[in-house]
């Protein structure tokens, strides 16, 4: 049997129940990012129950509050909590009987499990105050670009704040085991959009104008070349078209527009952050050789999640406590975003990976209509939270 907090023994069946509720209310009403207005006053609810007073983002959803630390403690670094609280704009189809009631939205990103962990961890940090102040960071949209996070730390919300730490579902390991590691363990992500344009004309006298096709079918190819041989491919830095545009009204026509949407990925932090110019460069001197005119619309994504190591021991010893040696498990990077990086960007932090899988039911996917969570794992992310909040950083 894996470990248990002291503070909520006696209490078990309560605690876990309450968590199973908190989640499936969430999960039935799911909402979009930035709309979670429902989801936002519910949190609220059931904070200010637990005595808490929490604050709303700015931004119109999401929320966070403080719990002040045990009367007589000395400790004055702030530790952050965080949980994201936002939906997918897709169907379920788990067959749980408390699916989504939502048409086309869906929690298959586990972060109503994300939010249930976090008010968990609130109830327990309220019954047996921490030895330092700790900050309950419920915010919304992680799913869009670049992030509701982003919006959250403008907002300061970790202003004052030493270190942070957030879990995510993970649907490929087992429940027990959590993914721990220092480093990067997400990757950046940039949306790239380019439009070319021409004077269009007939397809007999390409000479006589531009090549609207022909020109974006290089830059298809061109730029992802200049991408691979000018980027250190040990970065894993990927470039990817998506959708390519153009023409659709006659055979013989030279269309007087195209667009291409993609995206570049990159496991390295610096590389995210010298990319665009790279990509800037080879589309415009392609469009010149073939006398397009190209407009680029670089959004610059999430860089990488990248673990401090000290924050990581201090997860990986909160994981031992909960789960004994063998629940911390190894972690590899994932070449997804993720938007917690804008806190990493600020303060150290530390990303873990919760296993939620029972070990026996087919394996399911985040993003996927048919994911399910093992609710077991429910209490198990609420006492980690809530123990790397009451560990001490290694002095010096
Ligand atoms: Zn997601
Ligand atoms: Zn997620």
């Amino acid at each position: 049997m894996f470990g248990r907090k002291k503070s909520d023994s006696g209490d078990s069946d309560g605690f876990e129940g309450r968590l199973i509720g908190w989640r499936r209310h969430i999960h039935t009403h799911p909402e979009l990012s930035y709309e979670e207005t429902e989801t936002t006053d519910y949190i609220d609810g059931e904070l200010r129950s637990m005595g808490l007073e929490p604050t709303r983002f700015r931004i119109g959803t999401g929320l966070w509050c403080d719990v002040p630390a045990a009367d007589g403690a000395t400790a004055t670094d702030v530790v952050a909590l965080r949980a994201d609280i936002d939906a997918l704009a897709m169907s379920e189809d788990s067959g749980e009987p408390f699916a989504s009631e939502v048409d086309g939205v869906a929690h298959t990103c586990g972060h109503d499990g994300h939010t249930a962990m976090l008010l968990g961890a609130a109830e327990m940090l309220v019954a047996d105050p921490p030895p330092r102040p700790v900050r309950l960071i419920f915010q919304p949209a992680e799913e869009t670009m670049p992030g509701g996070a982003k919006d959250c730390v403008e907002e300061g919300v970790v202003e004052g704040v030493d270190r942070i730490i957030a879990l995510h579902c993970d649907p490929h390991r087992r429940v027990g085991e959590v993914g721990v590691t220092g480093g990067a363990i997400t990757s950046s992500n940039a949306k790239i959009g380019i439009t070319v344009h021409s004077d269009g004309g007939h397809t007999a006298r390409p000479h006589e104008t531009q090549d609207t096709v022909f020109a974006l079918a290089q830059i298809v190819t061109g730029v992802t070349a200049v991408v691979d041989r000018t980027i250190d491919p040990r970065s894993g830095t990927v470039l990817t078209w998506a959708s390519v545009k153009a023409g659709g009204t006659a055979p013989n026509v030279i269309p007087d527009s195209g667009q291409l949407w993609g995206t570049l990925r990159s496991a390295d932090r610096d590389v995210w952050a010298v990319a665009e110019p790279v990509v800037r460069e080879a589309v415009e001197a392609i469009a010149r050789t073939y006398g397009v005119r190209a407009e680029v619309d670089y959004v610059q994504g999430v860089p990488p999640v990248v673990n401090d190591d000290t924050c990581a021991d201090l997860a990986a010893a909160a994981v031992e406590q909960v789960l004994g040696p063998d629940g911390v498990g190894p972690a590899v990077q994932s070449s997804g975003g993720e938007d917690f990086a804008w806190y990493t960007e600020e303060i150290p932090g530390v990303y873990l990976r919760l296993g939620v899988w029972d070990g026996e039911s087919e394996e399911t996917d985040l993003h996927h209509p048919g994911f399910v969570l093992d609710e077991a794992a429910l209490p198990h992310g609420a006492r980690i939270l809530d123990a790397f909040a009451r560990l001490d950083r290694p002095a010096g």
